[in-house]
């Protein structure tokens, strides 16, 4: 359909860091769901309302220039 409205989203789970992206779908109906960690089993993000969610995947390929790594260098 030509009204479908896709938008990518991330979401960093509040227990282990990991993040995710999960594609939001736009409904004319309410829907509700959650999606939860695959690692530490927590629950990442759950929603309520007139859009869905799916495609829920970890990042594997994310840059790690942003990363914790960097955040304890003392040079
Ligand atoms: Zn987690």
């Amino acid at each position: 359909m030509a009204n479908s409205l896709w938008t990518i989203e991330e979401f960093t789970c509040p227990g282990c860091s990991m993040d995710y992206t999960a594609t939001r779908e736009e409904h004319d109906e309410p829907h509700s769901g959650h999606f939860k960690c695959s690692i530490c089993s927590g629950v990442v993000h759950s929603w309520s309302g007139k859009h869905h969610f799916f495609g829920w995947q970890p990042v594997k390929t994310k840059p790690q220039v942003f990363g914790r790594r960097w955040a304890g260098v003392r040079w």
